[in-house]
């Protein structure tokens, strides 16, 4: 991204980062300085959002958080102003080459009308040998123009596909920046910015969002008894009923570990709560192989569910806090369970929303 600030207004950022940087346990290395440079110039919502959420819990921030912040607030950015970029200088390419083309077209006309009019210079009935010869060097000239104007086209030709090749290097670059290798979902990336996509497109007459969160059950306890490579098959398989129930413009996302959610743009709290029920019931139902094609299948694989329906103006952060809350009073209540985020107590005499199970 291109930072537009002025000197003294950067100075003063520089000082307010370093005076946050020295009270982190992070070194103060240049990946730690963009991420408080942003931060204290108000440049990034959702890294002030993080940082904000972190520091709440009285945490220094190491190495790994400061990479983390980076990685998921600052590289993405920089990926998207290189996809602008490529946008533009396609455009540029485009329009030299139309203009090029065009001149090669008026070029190769004049040429020919010159080649004609020469032609008939030179029959012996002509005026005359001087105009013909004048005439053979403004043709020669015409042709060397035409030479020129198109190997300038074969250049931009070239120029068009390599810019077009980069362009769909960067895009699929972007995109597994954003899936999760293990199952197929998007990471968490992905999913921060399919959430804000969707909160800026939320609007007050369209059902939804709705946010689900979904969290293994006692999946330490099956890890260290049956081992990691069978834990990370789990998780493979929570993928596939997730990519398979969830679908159009419904995000599924690997959140982190051994947690995942789903981001419905427009659906009423009703929906969401049934498709959370239905993926709980298949996720309950599903069987794991141990190992291989043929070891044993293992069943009793079960997720808890939070869902929250969104309150208008929330922001991104508490509509996740509030379907973990959700997510977590399933866990206490047995597991194996969707729970709806109770929506915040009403003013007193007002009568609260009856919840819709
Ligand atoms: P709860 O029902 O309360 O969620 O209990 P839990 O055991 O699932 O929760 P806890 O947070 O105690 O443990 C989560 C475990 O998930 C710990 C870790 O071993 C496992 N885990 C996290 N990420 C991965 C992963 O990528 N692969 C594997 N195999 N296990 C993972
Ligand atoms: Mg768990
Ligand atoms: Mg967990």
């Amino acid at each position: 991204m291109r930072y537009r600030h002025s000197t003294a207004q950067s100075a003063e950022y520089l000082r307010l980062a370093v005076k946050r940087m020295t009270q982190q346990q992070a070194a103060l290395h240049p990946v730690s300085y963009a991420v408080w440079y942003q931060y204290v110039a108000g440049l990034n919502p959702l890294l002030q959002a993080e940082v904000d959420g972190l520091l709440q819990d009285n945490r220094r921030l190491d190495d790994e958080n400061v990479y983390a912040l980076y990685d998921r607030h600052i590289a993405e950015l920089d990926a998207a102003t290189a996809l602008r970029i490529g946008d533009s200088v396609g455009q540029l390419v485009d329009q030299v080459s139309e203009s090029a083309a065009q001149a090669g077209h008026e070029a190769s006309r004049f040429g020919n009308t010159l080649e004609r009019w020469s032609d008939t210079l030179n029959e012996p009935v002509s005026a005359g040998g001087e105009i013909a010869s004048d005439v053979a060097d403004i043709l020669r000239g015409t042709r060397n123009m035409q030479n020129a104007i198109s190997t300038l086209q074969t250049r931009l030709e070239e120029s068009r596909r390599e810019t077009q090749q980069l362009r769909q290097e960067v895009a699929r670059a972007r995109e597994e920046a954003l899936i999760d290798g293990l199952t197929g979902l998007s990471n968490r990336k992905g999913f921060d910015l399919a959430l804000t996509t969707c909160l800026e497109q939320a609007a007050p007459d369209v059902p939804g969002p709705c946010l689900l969160m979904i969290d293994l059950d006692n999946f330490k306890r099956l890890n260290d008894g049956l081992g990691h490579v069978f834990g990370d098959r789990v998780l493979s398989s929570i993928g596939q009923i997730l990519r398979a129930n969830v679908k159009g413009k419904d995000t599924a996302a690997r959140y982190g570990g051994e947690e995942f959610a789903v981001i419905l743009p427009q659906t009423p709290r009703g929906g969401a709560i049934g498709l959370a029920e239905a993926l709980r019931a298949l996720v309950a139902a599903s069987r794991v192989r141990r190992v291989g094609d043929e070891g044993p299948l293992i069943g009793n694989i079960t997720v808890s569910i939070g869902v929250a329906d969104y309150l208008a103006g929330e922001s991104a952060t508490d509509f996740v806090n509030r379907a973990d809350r959700a997510l977590y009073l399933a866990k206490t209540q047995g597991r194996n369970r969707v729970i709806l985020a109770p929506r915040p107590q009403p003013a007193a005499g007002r009568q609260a929303d009856p919840l819709p199970r």
